[in-house]
């Protein structure tokens, strides 16, 4: 009898002392309004937790500081107060709007976070949106240039009245990579950070590349009906489309992404990929196809050697930048480069 007790409390502690196992582990949770995911690997399961629970606790607090919708978001004291004075936030917020005044010199006015002025008279599950006298009202608000910085008090002005911004377009992004910071610090190799539209890729996966998939604009949940697969690590990813948040009307499709020029939902592709370093970045470039049209889109991106392309016309084309596209040589006669649709990268 104690000869079997010996053996049973020996067995727990060898139990106790081997190390936990390796493992991918994952989470799903709902926050800043969309889907955040993160998947790693761990050699220590508690402390892959601990990890994927320091990335969600990051995007709670972003989301408490970027949110329009939460009314004492800083980012909702600008929009509240910024028409009749100057102010001031945190140093990582006033840096993040600044940022994507950045963003919309490079996209020729696409990306506009004061499209906002005009974008809060939409209300896509009510499927309300603004009539032509509400956009023309309100449109002489939209203009990046108008908004005003005071980069040693960080404060933040409009310089016109009615304006209102929205950073839903970058902050997911700014999130994810702050979600991978918080992951390397910790020590883990292979990760991938999910929010919304975008993501970022840390190491690989077994010793492979991610595979990323498009999904199709018209079944983005059917997982049989992806356009392209496309095999990516160490990078980040970001597709904008216009099934995301949208309702159907008298044969027009009002969505997400708003033109700033116009005021009403950009049409110029179904869906956009942007592949590169930062997950800011890409999500800061994702919407621009939309607003400037995919060959406009194309010129700039491949005048950037760190960037990528995807996008899928109206007409369910796929148009990929020089980067994604074989090496093949062109056979004579063909189109120029940007203009084809071209086969996956696989
Ligand atoms: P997700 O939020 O799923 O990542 P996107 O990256 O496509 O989606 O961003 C869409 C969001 O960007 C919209 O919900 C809105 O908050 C914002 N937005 C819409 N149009 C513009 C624009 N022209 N410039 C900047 N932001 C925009
Ligand atoms: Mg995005």
């Amino acid at each position: 009898m104690r000869w079997v007790a010996g053996l049973t409390s020996l067995l727990l502690l060898t139990l106790a002392a081997a190390p936990a196992r390796a493992a991918w582990l994952d989470r799903t949770e709902a926050i800043m309004g969309t889907r955040v995911y993160v998947q790693l690997w761990a050699d220590d399961p508690e402390k892959g937790k601990a990890a994927i629970e320091a990335v969600m606790e990051e995007m709670r607090r972003i989301d408490a500081l970027m949110s329009h919708y939460k009314p004492d978001s800083q980012l909702s004291r600008i929009n509240q107060h910024a028409a009749l004075e100057p102010v001031e936030v945190d140093r990582e917020l006033f840096d993040l709007i600044k940022l994507s005044t950045h963003f919309s010199e490079i996209t020729l006015g696409a990306f506009d976070i004061t499209y906002a002025s005009v974008g809060y008279l939409y209300n896509y599950p009510l499927h309300v949106h603004p009539s032509e006298e509400q956009i023309k009202a309100a449109l002489p608000a939209v203009n990046w240039r108008n908004l005003q910085f005071d980069p040693v008090h960080h404060t933040i002005r409009f310089g016109h009245p009615g304006m209102r911004i929205d950073l839903g377009g970058i902050a997911k992004g700014y999130a994810v990579d702050r979600g991978i910071a918080i992951l390397k610090a910790r020590g883990i190799q292979h990760a991938l950070v999910t929010a919304g539209g975008d993501s970022r890729l840390l190491g690989d996966h077994l010793g492979r590349p991610w595979l990323v998939s498009i999904a199709h604009p018209d079944e983005p949940h059917n997982p049989d009906k992806v356009v392209t697969r496309i095999p990516l690590s160490d990078t980040a990813v970001s597709t904008s489309g216009d099934y995301e948040r949208y309702f159907d009307e008298d044969g027009v499709r009002y969505h997400h992404i708003i033109d700033p020029h116009t005021g009403h939902s950009a049409n110029k592709v179904r869906s956009a990929t942007i592949i590169g370093p930062t997950a800011t970045e890409t999500d800061g470039l994702s919407k621009t196809a939309f607003v400037l049209g995919p060959e406009k889109t194309l010129e700039i991106i491949n005048r950037m050697p760190e960037f990528d392309a995807v996008f899928v016309t109206p007409s369910g084309r796929l148009l990929y930048s020089n980067g994604l596209r074989p090496p093949k040589p062109r056979p004579a006669g063909a189109p120029p480069p940007g203009a084809t649709p071209s086969p996956s990268p696989h």
